[in-house]
This record gives structure tokens, sequence and C-alpha cells, in this order.
């Protein structure tokens, strides 16, 4: 069988299935990704566990228990939080242990609930507090699980304990339930909405990482080619004009091979600056790799885009680069006014690129349109 040969166009359009996304992550990924999973959960469960102390203890203290419960209590609200990060954190999968550290606290909240004869209150702030964390954190499946390990626990903790569910409630119990119940979902709230903050910054970046020459910040090629395709669909159907370029640095290698690579860099993001300062904001420049750029005019006839080049050739001539002052950076250019001829936006370009090699044959630092 003949190999697959990754041009652009398929190993852009390829369809990845998740399976293959998920098997191109690399260990490490996943390991941080457990990391940042299990940092979320932290924070909230040091909060929330710490404020279920007063109630659960105002509970217990009707109860009478062993000295040993209120060992378990205060380990499990003030000790337990920090020692399930760390636990977490040192997992060789961190999110499947704090998967584990959410299963372990909806039992010890069942344990808790057995204990107080399902006290009204602590009931209820319990419910809250683990079902919003394993709901947050697994979705229905996670909250489901946590329900029935925390029923099953407070079902085995009341008949081990003999304890009887009296459904209680006194004043106190009512104001030491209260602001866990109030302030814990708006804490939980406060986290998410930081979450969502996080990620949506996270998905500029992504996008902005996906949609640009990561060297010069203009578009990259296979951006400007989805911006070059609507253009074409746009203009066709409102008749309306534009032009695309395509820049090529004349003798660019040998600037690499006298200067050095970093020069050549630097004369290629040189060269972007001008694109940038000379044409209009509208222009959308893009980067389609070594030293070639290209440029959608929307709305602009070939007249004025061949205007628009000239002062960037007038520019460069008198171009310095402040590490190499003796190069002299000049491009050639090819335009090509949208015409009704092409019947793909590909023709298009190929206009463009026709053009381009009309201007190199012809001598560089020059602009040629598609005749
Ligand atoms: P011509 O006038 O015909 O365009 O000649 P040229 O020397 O400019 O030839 P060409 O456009 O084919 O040269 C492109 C060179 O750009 C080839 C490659 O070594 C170099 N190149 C590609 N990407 C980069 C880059 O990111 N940085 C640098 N410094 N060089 C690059
Ligand atoms: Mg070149």
């Amino acid at each position: 069988m003949f190999p697959k040969i990754m041009n652009d166009e398929n190993f852009y359009n390829k369809d990845v299935t998740r399976e293959e996304w998920q098997q191109g992550l690399s260990q490490d990924d996943h390991h941080r990704s457990g990391i940042r999973f299990a940092r979320r959960v932290r924070l909230p469960r040091i909060f929330g566990l710490a404020a279920m102390f007063f109630p659960i203890a105002g509970a217990l203290v009707a109860q009478a228990p062993p000295g040993g419960w209120w060992l378990l209590l205060v380990g499990w609200a003030f000790v337990w939080p920090h020692l399930a990060w760390q636990l977490a954190y040192r997992a060789a999968d961190p999110r499947v242990s704090e998967m584990n550290n959410l299963k372990a606290d909806a039992i010890v909240a069942g344990v808790w609930i057995g204990l107080t004869g399902v006290n009204v209150l602590p009931t209820a702030a319990l419910i809250i507090l683990i079902g919003m964390n394993t709901m947050g954190a697994g979705g229905i499946r996670l909250f489901t699980a946590g329900a029935i390990m925390t029923t099953i626990a407070a079902l085995v903790t009341l008949q081990l304990t003999g304890v009887s569910p009296g459904f209680t409630l006194t004043p106190l119990e009512l104001w030491l339930a209260l602001p866990v119940m109030v302030l814990y979902p708006l804490f939980f709230a406060w986290v998410s909405y930081q979450t969502a903050i996080r990620l949506a910054e996270h998905k500029r970046r992504l996008e902005l990482m996906s949609t640009r020459d990561g060297m010069t910040g203009v578009f990259n090629r296979r951006h400007w080619e989805i911006l070059l395709r609507n253009e074409y669909d746009t203009c066709r159907r409102a008749h309306r004009e534009a032009a695309i370029l395509i820049i090529d640095i004349d003798h660019f290698k040998s600037i690499n091979d006298t200067w050095g690579h970093d020069v050549g860099d630097e004369a290629i993001i040189a060269v972007t600056r001008q694109l940038q300062l000379t044409l209009r904001a509208g222009d959308m420049i893009g980067r389609f790799g070594g030293d070639e750029f290209a440029v959608i005019m929307s709305g602009t006839p070939a007249e004025s885009a061949i205007a628009a080049m000239s002062r960037v050739h007038e520019r460069l001539a008198v171009l310095t680069l402040p590490c190499a002052p003796q190069v002299r950076l000049r491009i050639s250019v090819g335009v090509a006014p949208l015409t009704e001829e092409f019947c793909h936006y590909r023709e298009w370009l190929k206009a463009a690129d026709v053009a381009l090699y009309k201007a190199k044959n012809a001598g560089r630092n020059r602009t040629e349109v598609a005749a």
C-alpha cells in the first residue's frame, strides 16, 4: 500500500477521532491535567469541610459519641482536605486519585449523617456540599455514585451505632448549619467562575496559536486560506472587487547564508512590520512559511494594490536592519484581482503565484499583475 502523503490538505482536514486525540496526548499532559483537576477540588474541600465541622459538632453534642468520633471529625474537617490534595498530587494518576478522594468524602458524609441521627440541617448541608462537589467534578455519574455511597454509609452507621434517626432540629443546629448552606454554594460558584475565566483565556490563546504565525504574529497559511475562501465566496456573491498578493523576499537564502538565520528571521519580521505599517488595517496579511507572505485586499482594484505595494517597495529601499545594516531587503510581488473566470479560490491563488514568478523572472524587486 502506498504511504499517505501528509500534504496541507489532509493534514488540516483529517478527521481526528477522540481516541486518536487522546492517544496523542502525552503521559505528561494527562498527569498535569489530573493535577489541575485535583487543584480545582482542593479549595472547595478545605472551605466546605471546615465549615461543616460546626453543624456536625453541634448535632453530635446531643448524641454524645465516644471521643474517637470527635477526633475523626476534627481530622476529617481540618486535616483530610490537605491529605487528600497530597495524595492526588503524588499519585501516578492524580485524576483517579482525586475521584477516589471525592468518593471517600461521600462515604464519610454518610457516616456523619448516620451518627447525627439524620439531623435535618447538617444532613441537608452535607448533601448540598458533597452533591455540588461530585456533580461539579464528575457530572451525573459521580453524583449518583456519591449519593449511593452516602446513603449506604448512613444506613450502615445507623445500624452499627444503634443511633435512631431523630430528624430533629434545634435553633442552635439551625444557626450552625445555615452559614454553610448559604455560603458554600456562593463559594462554589465563585470557584467555578474563576475556572470559566481561566478556560476562556486558555481558549483565546489556543485560538490565537492556531490562527497565527508564531514568529511574525500575522495569520498562518491555514487560517489565511480560510479567509481567502470566505472572501472569494462573499465577493462572488456581492460582485465586489478584491485583490490578493503573494510576496516573496528576493535572494533570501543569501541573507541566511551570509548573515545567519537570526538575521534572516529579523528580515522576515522587518518585512512583516513594513507590510503592517503600510497596508490598511482591513488588509489580511498571512505568512505562507519561509520568506513568503500573502495579502487579501478586500474591495480593492488591482491598481490600488499596486500603488500600496509601491509604497512598501519604497519603504524597504530605505530600511536597514539594526543587526546587519548592509542587508538590502527587496521583495517581488504577484497581484491577482478577482475575475469571473476563477471557478475556485485556489485558481485565484494560483494566478497570484504565477504573477509572482513573472516578477521573479523579470528581475525581482517589482510587482506584476496576473494576466
Ligand atoms: P528568490 O529571490 O528566488 O525568492 O530566492 P530566495 O533565496 O529568496 O529563495 P527562496 O524564496 O526559495 O528562499 C526561501 C528560504 O527561506 C529557504 C529557507 O532556508 C529559508 N527559510 C524558511 N523559513 C525560514 C525561517 O523561518 N527563518 C529563516 N531565517 N529562514 C527561513
Ligand atoms: Mg525568496
